[in-house]
């Protein structure tokens, strides 16, 4: 998703109504996972087993599109041939890519039926959510003992966001997956560097609750959210669509999200 996209009203609306779906659809789906022991080192996603049919993932790819095509008919014709190759053996594929966010997989199906690139990544992320956040559901107890830094312990997104919550204490909150870790309030959740003089905080003015927490040593930043005044409780994804404007501020100040050379 772009910077672009992400700030545009409709897309906004587009990602509201794919929460609600997902939020159906958790309570629908039954993940199963298979039972094994996880590295502490890693994010754990990539070592999931998932069990059982793919069929309920079909149904929500088949929901999911034909969603789109009432909100935007002209996909009509691309949705069409993304349909036809959805054979189970492709839905494996697409979950299994999804899963492990290979973009790449997704760039190669997207030039080989002719849609636009963006499509099929998106339909695979959005329904395959419902089954990574159940699944960090049931690793809790595991994810608790993980020792990853600069990523999301559970599913390995850099970390964009985090929430300063009822006590007072700040949360780093995955939008991906919902996984929800503890951070020092003044230190950078990229490399953990916690030197003050390194650790920059941009308050963008009239927005009392909202921060960026930039660090000058690898040039990464986070959102900082204080959720304690919100009349309205927004989930993960949707607050991090909410505050793109701190994301403008903190890349014109030249810092950047998730930067690649940085070891977990
Ligand atoms: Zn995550
Ligand atoms: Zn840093």
């Amino acid at each position: 998703m772009t910077v672009d996209q992400a700030s545009s009203h409709d897309y906004l609306q587009i990602q509201k109504d794919l929460v609600t779906m997902q939020e159906k659809w958790m309570e629908q789906i039954n993940v199963q996972l298979v039972d094994k022991k996880y590295p502490v080192n890693a994010p754990l996603l990539p070592e999931v087993e998932f069990q059982g049919d793919i069929q309920s993932y079909k149904q929500c790819l088949l929901e999911t599109m034909e969603y789109l095509e009432n909100q935007r008919p002209a996909l009509k014709p691309q949705l069409s041939i993304i349909k036809e190759k959805l054979t189970e053996e492709n839905c494996r594929k697409w979950f299994e890519a999804a899963i492990m966010m290979n973009e790449f997989y997704f760039e190669h199906f997207a030039e080989e039926s002719e849609v636009e690139k963006w499509l099929p990544v998106f339909l695979a992320e959005s329904t395959s959510r419902v089954y990574i956040r159940q699944a960090v559901n049931q690793l809790q107890e595991e994810l608790s003992k993980s020792q990853v830094k600069g990523c999301c312990p559970a599913c390995g997104e850099p970390p964009r966001l985090a929430i300063v919550g009822k006590n007072g204490g700040k949360e780093l909150v995955c939008p991906r997956c919902y996984y929800s870790w503890k951070q020092k309030k003044i230190s950078c959740a990229y490399c953990d560097n916690d030197d003050h003089e390194q650790i920059i905080i941009m308050k963008p003015e009239g927005q009392e609750r909202e921060q960026i927490i930039a660090c000058d040593c690898c040039k990464n930043y986070t959102k900082v959210i204080d959720t304690r005044v919100m009349l309205e409780k927004l989930t993960p994804e949707i607050l991090d669509l909410t505050t793109i404007h701190l994301d403008y501020i903190a890349q014109e100040e030249g810092y950047v999200l998730g930067e690649e050379e940085l070891t977990i």
